[in-house]
C-alpha cells in the first residue's frame, strides 16, 4: 500500500492534478542506478527532450550521492523516483514532489520542462524529498516529525554536497526557524493540534519550523551528552538497521530511538516539542554551538568546543 506523506502545496488545481495523473501514464525511460549492490530505479517521462533527459539523470545521480551522506548507503535496499515535466510553467525548477512510502519507496518530482542540472542541484525541493526517506514514517500523525526532520537535513546534506557553505546552512535555518515564529496565527495552540490540522487551517512554517527545532536540538544534546561519539545520523542509521521496514507510529519511532541508542532524549523531546506553543527559543541552541547572530546575519565562531561540536555536523564525522 503507498501512502501519501507529503503534500508540497496546501491546494492544488484541480487543473494541475488531472494534468500530472494524465503525465503519470505517459510512457517513461527506465535506467537502474547501482551503488554498494543497492538500486535505484529512475524513470524520466518520455515527454523530457533527449537532452533535458541528460540534465535531469545529471541531477538525480548528485542528490542520490548526497543522501549516502548519512549512512554512507542509501536507507533501503531497492527505491525509486520518477519525473514528469510540471504542466504549469513557472518560476520554480521544481514545482512539485511527494513521497510514496510503501514496499518500494517512490519519490515523484514535478520539474520544469527546461531547466539545468545546476539550477536542479541549487534547489533545496530534492534534498528534502529525500530526507524524508531516512526515518520509517508512514503517514500516521505527527506530520511537524517528518517534514522537522527534511527541514534540518535539506540544509545539511546541501552543505555536505557542497552546494552551500557552512555559513550560508546556519544562515538557511536561521531564517527558516524566523519565518516559522513569524507564522504566529495559531500561537498558544499545542503543536500537535496545529500539525494536524494543517492542510485545512495552515501554519505550515510554525509545524515546519518546530519540527527542525526538534531535530537539531536532538542532533546536539547527543553529540554534546556523548562527548561527540553520538551523533543523529548515527542514531538514525541505527533506527534504519532495525526498522526500515516496519509501519511505526512517531510514538513508536522515538521510543526506538532512545532503545537503540541507550539514550533518554528522544521520547520527552517529543512530548515537549509536540505540546509546545510557539517554535520553541533557537537562540540558546544557537550559541551553545557557536553561533551569534548580528544584524540578521550569522557569525560562525571558529574555536571553542561548540564550534567543534557545530563543525562536525557538516564534516559528517564523530570525535
Ligand atoms: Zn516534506
Amino acid at each position: 500500500m503507498t501512502s501519501r506523506s507529503f503534500i508540497r502545496l496546501l491546494v492544488l488545481p484541480l487543473s494541475f492534478i488531472l494534468l500530472a495523473k494524465a503525465a503519470m501514464s505517459e510512457e517513461s525511460v527506465h535506467q537502474t542506478i547501482e551503488r554498494d549492490g543497492q538500486k535505484l530505479q529512475l524513470h524520466i517521462n518520455s515527454q523530457f527532450d533527449p537532452d533535458m533527459q541528460i540534465e535531469l539523470q545529471d541531477w538525480v545521480v548528485f542528490i542520490a550521492e548526497t543522501l549516502q551522506k548519512v549512512y554512507g548507503r542509501w536507507p533501503r535496499q531497492e527505491w525509486e523516483i520518477s519525473i514528469s515535466p510540471a504542466p504549469a510553467a513557472g518560476s520554480d525548477p521544481i514545482p512539485w514532489a511527494q513521497v510514496h512510502r510503501g514496499e518500494m519507496d517512490r519519490v515523484e518530482f514535478y520539474t520544469a520542462s527546461q531547466v539545468s542540472a545546476d539550477e536542479l542541484k541549487n534547489a533545496w525541493t530534492g534534498y528534502h524529498e529525500l530526507a524524508h526517506l531516512l526515518i520509517p514514517y508512514r503517514g500516521w500523525g505527527d506530520l511537524w516529525f517528518s517534514e522537522g526532520l527534511s527541514s534540518y537535513y535539506q540544509n545539511i546534506l546541501m552543505a555536505r554536497s557542497g552546494i552551500s557553505t557552512e555559513q550560508q546552512m546556519w544562515q538557511n535555518l536561521y531564517a527558516g526557524f524566523l519565518r516559522g515564529r513569524a507564522d504566529s496565527r495559531f500561537d498558544g495552540q499545542p503543536l500537535n493540534e496545529v500539525s494536524s490540522a494543517l492542510r485545512k487551517k495552515g501554519g505550515f512554517m510554525r509545524v515546519y519550523w518546530s519540527g527542525a527545532w526538534y531535530f537539531l536540538a536532538a542532533d546536539v544534546r547527543l553529540r554534546r551528552q556523548s562527548g561527540g561519539k553520538l551523533t543523529l545520523d548515527i542514531a538514525l542509521e541505527k533506527l534504519n538497521q532495525c526498522c526500515a521496514n516496519q509501519r511505526l507510529s512517531v510514538l513508536e519511532i522515538v521510543n526506538k530511538l532512545d532503545e537503540l541508542n541507550q539514550v533518554l532524549l528522544f521520547q520527552s523531546l517529543y512530548q515537549q516539542v509536540r505540546t509546545s506553543t510557539e517554535v520553541p527559543t533557537f537562540e540558546t541552541i544557537f550559541a551553545s554551538i557557536g553561533i551569534t547572530i548580528k544584524d540578521g546575519t550569522v557569525t560562525l565562531q571558529q574555536e571553542g568546543p561548540g564550534a567543534r561540536l557545530r563543525q562536525q555536523i557538516i564534516s559528517h564525522t564523530t570525535l
